[in-house]
């Protein structure tokens, strides 16, 4: 449903996002799709309608500077200096995150990117949904970023709760990234000029593409465990190998035990949505459980299957033989 962003809409908007919901709304960069982000499941499913074939870590969206530190272990003074300068704003600072923000935002990194938007709807929203927002843009994957309620219609209209109209977006284009975990870096440009952002803190990083390639340490975009991961497709093939020092990754609960060092059940009625949601908290369990291996379950390759199958080839390279 697309409803004008009035103040009445806008609670009905808070509300949905307090039930686990998905609402679209504007910022003055481009639409997003939010949900509550200290939800896993709601997270998730932001994936599944993006029908994104991976994972990527989302901006938290605030409306409040109290949410900064719970959401962060560390705010130094250049992030001091940014925010008071540049929020509410077009600018996205990837700062240490703290244990309240879900891996499935993260992609599993220890980092969280967080922005406090300009745009009156945006903040009223947040305010409204008691709870900071995580927001992708709102289109399906490969398509164009939406600056109006129309784009978002056409393309996700019938795949979301709630479309909020407020408009054309003021800026147009994403915000700019800045991780601040080490040497100051531009992630990604955007609405905000990295000049502007140099005045303040002087020379920044801009990371280069064979970096993000690499992702070396600190710029590294996604996670994956430091423990082999093997992919394996039926349980049979599991139950016939030496599995007491290892960690099993399971899709589902099946009605027999699987006796391993460390077992995790990503969702035990075998939804995909709930698996996707649990993934990256499951394997950080598993890469911590000190065991030699993790034998992995492959997914129906479905939906939030692709991207959870994407993830685990890329944290294993190869099937077992
Ligand atoms: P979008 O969701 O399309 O607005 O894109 C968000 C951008 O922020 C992407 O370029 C992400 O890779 C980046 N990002 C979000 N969180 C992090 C993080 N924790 N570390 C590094 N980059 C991040
Ligand atoms: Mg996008």
């Amino acid at each position: 449903m697309r409803v004008i962003a009035n103040d009445e809409n806008i609670k009905l908007a808070g509300s949905i996002i307090k039930k686990g919901g998905l609402v679209a709304f504007p910022t003055e960069t481009v639409y997003g799709l939010g949900a509550d982000a200290l939800n896993p499941y709601a997270v998730a499913k932001i994936f599944e309608v993006k029908n994104r074939p991976k994972f990527d870590p989302l901006i938290v969206h605030i409306s409040k500077f109290n949410w900064l530190e719970k959401l962060t272990e560390k705010i130094d003074e250049q992030a001091l200096k940014l925010i008071e300068k540049f929020w509410p704003g077009p600018l996205t600072l990837v700062l240490p995150k703290s244990e309240i923000v879900p891996d499935i935002v993260t992609a599993g990194l220890k980092s969280v990117a967080i922005r406090m938007p300009s745009h009156p709807v945006a903040l009223a929203l947040i305010d409204s949904a008691e709870t900071p927002i995580s927001a992708p843009s709102a289109n399906p994957f490969g398509y164009i970023s939406p600056t109006t309620a129309d784009h978002v219609e056409k393309q996700l209209g019938d795949k979301i709760d709630l479309i909020l109209d407020g408009g054309k977006c003021p800026i147009g284009v994403e915000s700019t990234v800045l991780s601040l975990l080490d040497e100051p870096t531009i992630l990604r440009p955007g609405g905000l000029p990295i000049e502007e952002i140099e005045k303040v803190i002087g020379k920044v990083k801009i990371q280069t593409k064979s970096e993000k390639i690499l992702s070396p340490g600190q710029l590294q975009t996604h996670y994956s465990p430091r423990t082999p991961v093997k992919i394996f497709s039926s349980i049979e093939e599991i139950l016939d190998k030496r599995i007491e020092n290892a960690g099993i990754l399971l899709f589902k609960k099946y009605d027999f035990e699987v006796k391993a060092k460390h077992v995790e059940i990503l969702s035990e009625k075998g939804d995909l949505v709930e698996a996707a949601s649990n993934l990256f908290s499951a394997l950080h369990r598993l890469d911590e459980a000190g065991v030699d291996v993790i034998y992995a379950q492959e997914v129906p390759e479905v939906g939030l299957g692709i991207a959870i199958m994407d993830r685990l080839r890329k944290a294993s390279g190869k099937k077992i033989e």
